[in-house]
C-alpha cells in the first residue's frame, strides 16, 4: 500500500500543491493511541520531532485540547511539546479557525 493509499484510507486529502505538502497535520505514534505529534503533510509518517507517526483524521484545531476529565490519566491525549516548539517557535497560534 502506498503512502497516498494510507492517507486516502484515513480520509485525508492528497497534497497537490507545495503549500499543501507543507501543511501541518496531527499525527499519532504508532505504538500507542494517545500521544499526538505534528507532521508536515508531505511526510506524515514522521513527526517534526523525528518520531515515527501514523496519520489521524484530527483537524489541526484539535491540537492541545485536553482529554475528558473523567478519563483515567493514561487515557488522556498527550501532545508532543517538541513538535509544537518546532512548528511554532514563537508560540502556538490561535488554531480555532483552522481545519
Ligand atoms: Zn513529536
Amino acid at each position: 500500500m502506498s503512502l497516498f493509499d494510507v492517507m486516502k484510507n484515513a480520509g485525508m486529502k492528497i497534497p497537490a500543491t507545495e503549500a499543501e505538502r507543507d501543511e501541518l497535520v496531527i499525527t499519532e505514534v504508532s505504538t500507542g493511541f494517545w500521544t499526538y505529534h505534528l507532521s508536515r503533510r508531505r511526510n506524515i509518517l514522521r513527526g517534526l520531532c523525528g518520531a515515527p507517526t501514523m496519520p489521524t483524521a484530527l483537524p489541526l484545531r484539535a491540537w492541545g485540547v485536553p482529554g475528558d476529565e473523567s478519563l483515567p490519566k493514561d487515557k488522556r491525549p498527550v501532545y508532543c511539546q517538541k513538535c509544537a516548539n518546532i512548528a511554532w517557535p514563537e508560540g502556538q497560534p490561535d488554531l480555532s479557525g483552522m481545519d
